[in-house]
């Protein structure tokens, strides 16, 4: 499925792999998660914001979220929080206001 313009703020829709991993790597280094106290210890990979990371497998109870403090956030225009529980900007993106919002 294509990804709606503007939903694709990593912009992965047409990257080759390699450059994928090279972003995905950039994320996960940037990444504030393992200071937020909604962090669970030894959690991995952070990163959640990024398309296909997934949600955390430890993290259960959300507590605060960081997110809105950290470059990547800032870099990519992201708009959701809490990506560990609820999934990635573009699967949150597509839940509010994907083609099912849209009524398309
Ligand atoms: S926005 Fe949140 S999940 Fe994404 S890299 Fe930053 S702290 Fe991690
Ligand atoms: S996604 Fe948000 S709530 Fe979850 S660990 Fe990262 S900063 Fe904390």
């Amino acid at each position: 499925m294509a990804i709606h313009e503007g939903m694709d703020k990593f912009g992965v829709e047409t990257m080759e792999e390699a450059e994928y991993r090279k972003r995905q790597d950039y994320v996960v280094k940037s990444c504030k998660c393992a200071k937020c106290p909604t962090y669970v210890a030894g959690d991995a990979p952070v990163g959640y914001c990024f398309p296909l990371i997934g949600t955390s497998k430890k993290i259960q109870w959300e507590k605060e979220c960081v997110c809105e403090t950290c470059p990547i956030y800032k870099e990519y225009d992201l708009t959701h929080t809490f990506y560990c529980t609820r999934c990635s900007q573009v699967c949150q993106t597509l839940k509010t206001e994907g083609p099912v919002a849209q009524g398309t």
